[in-house]
């Protein structure tokens, strides 16, 4: 069915999960009148709903740090900036540290973060137990204690965000895939979707784990492969620790967990899946691999049973950093995407940064390494990836 839709946006927003709402929140605020989000199904229901709603700014690089506090100081405050309880809780992230390597890397990133007024610290594997009840220290060197990090609910920060925007004046338009793009000598004239034309010169890719394609309608390269990660809840526990980190992880495995009701959410990257955009929840391998590492960093997990998981995607950069950037090959593409496991956490800065971008301001966060021309540097082809 054809639906009626505006013929004319000063800017086009393709994708309804965080970044895109975020974007279209921060546009409309600062004065922009005529944004436009499409969302080709329901809002958030991309990777955002996926999202264990991890919020840190325990990273191993500044602009990923300031980043995420930002993003700490946003949703601590939620509720009454934008009228939407997002359920926020600032219960720390505890990385579990096995290899020598690692304990070195993590020292030094604790010590950036402390000069950005992170209060992380290294802790020896008798305080991380009493931190993490849960988990079994043997082959353990140390841990990273990171108290000032918590998680949030993904959904609900979309709807606020979405709702402030519409407050704002912009038009949100739902069940509307963007099919493609129009421009005319590198400059962009209109973006065609399921439900007719839309007249403009102004286009952001917040298209998650989908933005390859996006960027292929213009003939721009992104990226951005997507890659499935599953995350299963247990049933209830017999007596769930009266403290808990709001996120656990075994850094070496990348196993992690943390309460949720009654249970306890577990997630891990196996190392096996293969990229794609399969988003069928299977356990069988997946729930063996995680049980192997269970056994031996949590073994008090494997006395439950699963009720019940899913299975999202990552949108994974070479590097596992995100992409923040205006295209210096079309004019009025601008791209916000790639965010590799941590977009969710990333909302607050982003709008942020495409806002000030779409302005023509310097952005307050050094976005120097989110460029998209870095894909052609040597130090990528060296392999530099993003550790923490
Ligand atoms: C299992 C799992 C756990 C995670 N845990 C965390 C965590 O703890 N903390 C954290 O910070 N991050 C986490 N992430 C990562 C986080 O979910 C993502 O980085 C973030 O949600 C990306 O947001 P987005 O808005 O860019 O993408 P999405 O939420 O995927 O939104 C993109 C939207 O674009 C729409 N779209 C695509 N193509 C079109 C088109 N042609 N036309 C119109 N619309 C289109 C899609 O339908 C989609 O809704 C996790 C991810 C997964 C899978």
């Amino acid at each position: 069915m054809t639906r009626s839709i505006p013929t004319e946006a000063t800017v086009v927003i393709i994708g309804g999960g965080v970044i895109g709402a975020s974007i279209a929140f921060h546009l409309a605020q600062s004065g922009v009148e005529g944004v436009v989000l499409l969302e080709r199904d329901e809002l958030a229901c991309g990777s955002t709903c996926k999202a264990a709603g991890g919020v840190r700014a325990s990273f191993s690089n500044a602009a990923n740090i300031e980043i995420g506090l930002r993003g700490l100081e946003i949703y601590s405050q939620f509720g009454q900036l934008y009228g939407q309880e997002i359920d926020f809780h600032r219960d720390g992230y505890l990385y579990l540290l096995s290899d020598p390597t690692d304990v070195e890397v993590f020292t030094e990133s604790v010590a950036l973060q402390n000069a950005h007024g992170v209060p992380s610290r290294m802790v020896d594997p008798e305080e991380a137990k009493r931190i993490s009840p849960l988990i079994e220290t043997g082959g353990m060197l140390a841990a990273c204690w990171s108290p000032g990090d918590g998680k949030a609910t993904p959904e609900s920060v979309v709807m606020g965000y979405a709702a402030a925007a519409r407050r704002h004046g912009a038009t949100i338009i739902r069940n509307c895939a963007v099919i493609d793009i129009a421009s005319t000598n590198g400059t962009i004239t209109e973006v065609i979707t399921e439900h007719g034309r839309i007249t403009t010169h102004q286009v952001v890719c917040a298209a998650g784990a989908w933005s390859r394609e996006i960027g292929d309608m213009l003939g721009v390269h992104i990226p951005v492969t997507p890659m499935r990660r599953q995350i299963a809840f247990t049933e209830p526990l017999a007596e769930l620790p009266d403290h808990s980190p709001s996120l656990t992880i075994d850094f070496p495995s990348n196993f992690y967990f943390h309460p949720e009701g009654k249970g306890l959410l577990l997630g891990w990257s196996d190392p096996d899946e293969t990229e794609g955009f399969n988003l069928r929840f299977e356990l069988e391998d997946w729930l063996l691999g995680l049980g192997e590492i269970a056994a031996i960093r949590a073994p008090a997990i494997l006395d439950y049973g699963i009720s019940t998981g899913w299975a999202g995607l990552y949108e994974i950069t070479p590097d596992r950093n995100q992409i923040l950037d205006r295209s210096n090959d079309i004019d009025g593409l601008l791209i916000a995407t790639g965010y590799s496991g941590h977009g969710f956490l990333m909302g607050p800065a982003s709008g942020e940064i495409i806002r000030d971008l779409y302005h023509g301001i310097t952005p307050r966060y050094d976005i120097t390494d989110f460029r998209l021309d870095r894909f052609s540097d040597v130090a990528l082809a060296a392999g530099e990836t993003n550790i923490v």
